[in-house]
């Protein structure tokens, strides 16, 4: 069973870590972050809140962000038609920015890697970036059960003046014919759906909202299909920590999603979320001292799926 006390303990461990990681220095405005930030929070699925630490720290929600556009995009294409023409339920392997497949195979692996994650940015309706950014918007403060979500001007900034590999990806994207319409507006709403803030108790939410069969645990609202909930907590468990899947499973044992803004979020189904928070990032990219938060929990609750 999950405590205070664990909590607290699992905060304490995973602080031993994050001295050994370093936060994602490729987008400029998140290399000035204090990576020894740590926070953790727990959202069961009755709606009771445990946190430790930095959980009330905004930070950009990065490729967590991933999971309420593909939900938007089933919800606008259909999860069969979305899965068979655009992007794949496949672990690539690679890191999540990586170029190497688009050239042998038709769809991007995953809608996790960034690949996949732009072609199904290009499947949601709106007129311009602007239009479906409301709406991703409107919906993430739903998941998040946080109605004062908004976007971070200065890392939404910083992204779109440095993201070439994205726009190569989405150029060759283009090319191929997977992404349709314009690509820059395509783009732009992508960088901003990765710089909207968030803390360790909003991903919490999340993740509470797909561990309770896309039901709002707080609002009561059926925000997603139970079905297509499911099928997202399988994609989380084989593609969510991309390059690092296969070792988190093994490790922690619970379906996960991160971002290189320092935070992952955890869906145990019918049971709760967990959000975590800390820059502090391993090689591929993954929240250190999260993931060690999580593997102290994983062990001490005696609950992973394995
Ligand atoms: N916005 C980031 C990017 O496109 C998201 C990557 C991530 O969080 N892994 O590079």
């Amino acid at each position: 069973m999950l405590t205070q006390a664990l909590l607290h303990d699992s905060l304490k461990y995973g602080k031993c870590f994050t001295s050994l990681g370093k936060s994602a220095d490729y987008i400029p405005e998140l290399a000035r972050i204090n990576k020894h930030r740590l926070g953790v929070c727990a959202v069961s699925c009755q709606g009771e809140i445990l946190e430790e630490g930095d959980s009330r720290i905004p930070f950009t929600i990065q490729s967590i962000s991933k999971l309420a556009s593909l939900i938007l995009a089933i919800r606008d294409l259909g999860a069969e038609s979305l899965f068979q023409d655009k992007v794949g339920v496949e672990p690539t392997g690679d890191p999540f920015n990586s170029i190497i497949k688009l050239e042998t195979k038709t769809r991007p692996f995953n809608p996790f890697i960034n690949a996949g994650a732009i072609t199904v940015a290009s499947c949601i309706q709106g007129a311009n970036s602007n239009e479906k950014f409301q709406r991703f918007l409107e919906f993430i403060r739903k998941l998040c059960h946080n109605c004062d979500i908004t976007l971070n001007e200065s890392v939404y900034q910083s992204e779109k003046a440095t993201g070439d590999r994205n726009r190569a990806l989405a150029y060759y994207l283009k090319a191929s014919g997977i992404l349709e319409g314009d690509v820059e507006e395509c783009l732009d709403f992508y960088f901003k759906m990765c710089s909207v803030n968030v803390t360790a108790v909003d991903i919490a939410c999340l993740g509470a909202v797909l561990a309770n069969e896309g039901t709002c645990p707080f609002t009561k609202e059926k925000l997603i299909e139970p079905a297509n909930a499911k099928a997202i907590r399988a994609l989380m468990l084989t593609c969510g920590m991309y390059d690092g899947s296969g070792t988190f499973a093994m490790t922690v044992g619970f379906p996960a999603k991160s971002g290189v803004g320092g935070g992952i979020t955890v869906s145990i189904a019918k049971q709760m979320g967990i959000g975590v928070y800390g820059p502090a990032l391993d090689e591929r990219g993954n929240s250190l001292g999260g993931i060690k938060i999580l593997e102290y929990l994983s062990e001490k609750m005696e609950c992973t799926l394995f």
